[in-house]
């Protein structure tokens, strides 16, 4: 007897400090991704965390200047936090933003190199590039005590990734999630994946995140997304997350410039109407918003499975009652499953060749008694 198939969420959070290096262990993230476990374990859903291993190694190597400085060792609390998580049934994937490898650090400040964004920018062979994930993936592998084979680029920045895929492939990688359909930007981070697979909830890749090869050796699941304008986008929920004072100063002026927000009347009118993605960001969208994107999203085609990856940030969770309350209203949608990238992986890792196989009806995950 089967069950009708289900629509599959993964949530996942990317696990960081501030792209400038600014922000606290801490505040912005152990902390906050503990309440999000916590509220999720209530409700038996498994969280993928894309943790990032550039400046966790950073924190490591800088130890005991970070010890001095804040009076913990950030570096430490990240590891602990992951051996947990996965010991509660979370997953932890891999995240990595390149302008943190051979960062500097003087006087209690990051020196991050930002003219470094992708990891296709780091090295100029494979050779090095696989090394340089091989390394990464075993140590958070050490790390956390589960396999890695998931990944994110920080930023979304994927593109070109050529070296970067040929590495996830060869290191034994099989998810890559960095896409997002419909966003395109100019410098710093150039990218464009206007031309993604439209309809599609999964594809296969080889040398380009954004475009289909069925022989390819890695499947892209993008973060999903819908496209609209972008005073969509001016949501309280997402001004709360932005800009609270949790935040940074700094970092918020930084925004304002990266935005390019024009300060006259006619500027400011066009740039909201400026398309853009709008992510299934649940830091960002209303826990109803967030319920209408996922029944709206057209059924997939046959043989895709009925995957939608959410995406939130760690530094972003002000919010715990609305985390809840989206989670709840999941729990309580019988047509709506949730699952880890990582299980996802191991599913399509068994089944290369053949259509993804259904995951709907396996069991989320396993709680401590
Ligand atoms: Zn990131």
């Amino acid at each position: 007897m089967s069950s009708p198939a289900k629509r599959t969420l993964v949530l996942t959070v990317d696990y960081e400090i501030f792209g400038n290096g600014t922000g606290d262990v801490r505040q912005h993230v152990t902390e906050p991704t503990e309440r999000m476990c916590r509220i999720a374990e209530k409700f038996g859903m498994p969280v993928t965390v894309f943790f990032e291993m550039e400046e966790y190694l950073l924190f490591q190597q800088h130890r005991e200047a970070l010890q001095r400085l804040l009076g913990y060792d950030p570096a430490a609390e990240m590891r602990r936090q992951a051996a947990d998580l996965v010991r509660r049934g979370h997953d932890v994937q891999l995240h990595l933003h390149p302008q943190w490898f051979e960062a500097g650090f003087a006087a209690g400040e990051w020196q991050l190199r930002h003219d470094r964004l992708t990891v296709d920018a780091l090295f100029d062979n494979h050779e090095k590039t696989t090394a340089f994930i091989r390394a990464r993936k075993e140590a958070l592998e050490e790390i956390s005590g589960q396999p890695v084979n998931c990944y994110r680029a920080g930023g979304f920045a994927a593109q070109p990734a050529g070296r970067l895929l040929q590495a996830l492939a060869d290191t034994g990688f099989v998810i890559e999630s960095s896409v997002v359909k419909g966003m395109s930007r100019g410098k710093p981070h150039p990218l464009d994946y206007r031309g993604a697979p439209a309809g599609r909830r999964l594809w296969k890749v080889s040398d380009e995140v954004a475009q289909e090869d069925r022989r390819g050796p890695l499947w892209e699941i993008p973060v999903h997304s819908v496209m609209g304008r972008r005073y969509h986008q001016l949501t309280f929920h997402r001004l709360m997350a932005k800009f609270s004072k949790h935040v940074p100063k700094e970092r918020q002026v930084e925004m304002m410039d990266q935005l390019g927000v024009k300060k006259t009347i006619p500027g400011l009118l066009s740039f909201l109407r400026q398309p853009v993605p709008i992510k299934l960001d649940y830091h960002n969208l209303t826990p109803g918003a967030l319920l209408r994107m996922i029944r709206r999203a057209p059924p997939p085609p046959p043989g895709d499975e009925d995957v939608l990856v959410l995406i939130g940030h760690t530094k972003e969770h002000v919010n715990d009652a609305a985390f809840e309350e989206f989670l709840r209203r999941v729990s309580m949608d019988d047509g709506l499953a949730v699952t880890s990238l990582g299980a996802m992986a191991a599913g399509l890792a068994s089944a290369p060749l053949a259509t993804p196989p259904a995951l709907a009806d396996r069991p989320l995950m396993t709680l401590p008694a």
